[in-house]
């Protein structure tokens, strides 16, 4: 049976970030990663990707290359935990142990829970930009399309970057109006939720965005299955329980999303089935060796790589408190951000915290859209992200 001091479970953004840092600051600790995946993707860059500014290509790496050097590599799947024994089992059988266990294997996008659409994402003008294999065809439905409908959803629940669905929708929309094809396309945006944004400075500026786009905006519908043969999008709506069809030439979907099964069928789940964590400290609620961070965590805060950056040094600052019996001092704020691009030259940089507050990183109004910042998203954060959080430099 193999063991290691620190067992980290996904090698991801939060997984890799959380290794680097473990490992600058101390090189003597043995760390061990689980991670089945060959590549590592910088998801951010998908929406860019479904907009048609990078191919997808781009924004993966092999997993070998972002692993830190003296990080043990264990190519496996968890597929149970048993936290009491200080143990896990991996999908090929293998039973490892650990003194301490960071949780981080992100959110898992429920593809079934949407009638149809497995079946059809990627063809017939049904696309999404929240996988490696699909992010393509967004592009491609977006590109081909001349008039009609362009239809984009954003289901009930957490989601991975909770701007991200809107930000396909505005850069579809200016994608039209450059290619002289947009009075002849309705755009419609729908929402299961009941506004555009959660934070009401940003809301209000992302409302005057869609009104300035003539983007049709629909709240209360939940999407729950897509026709493709008929090109017909049904919705639940989650007030007065009717059934609502809507035409589409082409949808862009974002799935619903949830705690992966492996995680919410264990005893490290709490409410909802993230891995229950204390807001502040990051630390298990029941087992004192355990910590989670990013998407697969129960932070309520909207579930980013940004907020990542900030969990990390939290998170690793506490660890290394309990390997050494100190107290716990370090404090997670809730700092997220969402760089919700608004067209091919602009952008909102909406950054907050637990309490909903703006928590701003630059010295001028972020609320405004800027090129600058577009600028940021599209050359800045991919290079901070390579070279500098997952070194567990930022
Ligand atoms: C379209 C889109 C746009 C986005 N835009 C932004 C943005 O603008 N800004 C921003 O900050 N964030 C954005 N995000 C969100 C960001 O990508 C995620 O919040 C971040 O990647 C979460 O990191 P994570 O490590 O928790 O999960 P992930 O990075 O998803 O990594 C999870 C890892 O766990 C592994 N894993 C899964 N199951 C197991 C298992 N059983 N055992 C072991 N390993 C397992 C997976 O293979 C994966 O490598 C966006 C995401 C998408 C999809």
């Amino acid at each position: 049976m193999a063991h290691h001091q620190i067992v980290i479970v996904g090698g991801g953004t939060a997984g890799i970030t959380v290794a680097a840092r473990l490992r600058n600051a101390d090189p003597s600790l043995d760390v061990a990663l689980i991670e089945p995946s060959d590549k590592h993707y910088y998801q951010p860059l998908w929406t860019m990707v479904g907009g048609g500014i990078f191919r997808p290509e781009v924004s993966g790496r092999d997993e070998a290359s972002v692993i830190p050097r003296g990080v043990k590599w264990i190519k496996d799947a968890v597929a149970t935990f048993q936290p009491n024994e200080n143990q896990l089992t991996t999908r090929d059988g293998q039973a490892i142990t650990y003194e301490y266990l960071i949780v981080a294997p992100g959110i898992q996008v429920n593809w079934d829970k949407v009638k149809g659409l497995k079946e059809s994402v990627g063809k017939d003008g049904v696309c999404s930009n929240y996988s490696i294999n699909t992010v393509g065809s967004t592009w491609k439905f977006i590109q081909g399309l001349k008039e009609g409908t362009a239809l984009f959803t954003q289901p009930a629940g957490a989601v991975k970057c909770g701007g991200a669905p809107q930000k396909i929708c505005y850069l579809a929309e200016d994608h039209f109006r450059r290619s002289g094809v947009r009075d002849r396309i309705n755009v419609i945006f729908t929402a299961a939720g009941p506004r555009l944004f959660a934070v009401e400075e940003y809301r209000e500026v992302l409302e005057k965005v869609a009104a300035r786009k003539g983007v049709e905006t629909r709240f209360r519908h939940n999407l729950t299955e897509v026709r493709s043969q008929s090109k017909e999008a049904i919705y639940h709506h989650m007030d007065t329980e009717e059934e609502i069809v809507i035409k589409y030439d082409m949808i862009h979907v974002t799935p619903p999303m949830g705690a992966p099964d492996f995680v919410a069928n264990s005893e490290l789940a709490g409410e909802g089935g993230w891995v229950d964590v204390d807001k502040f400290t990051l630390r298990h609620n029941r087992f004192s060796n355990v910590f989670s961070l990013g998407d697969a965590s129960s932070l309520p805060t909207s579930k980013t790589g940004a907020a990542i950056r900030k969990q990390a040094p939290v998170l690793v600052e506490n660890l290394l408190s309990v390997i050494q019996d100190r107290p716990l001092t370090a404090q997670y704020d809730g700092y997220t951000s969402c760089p919700v691009v608004t067209g091919y030259d602009s952008l909102v940089l909406a950054e907050f915290n637990y309490e909903g507050r703006p928590a701003e990183t630059f010295p001028f109004d972020q609320a405004q859209e800027r090129f600058s910042m577009f600028l940021l998203k599209k050359f800045g954060l991919p290079a901070l992200y390579w070279h500098g959080m997952l070194k567990g430099r930022v």
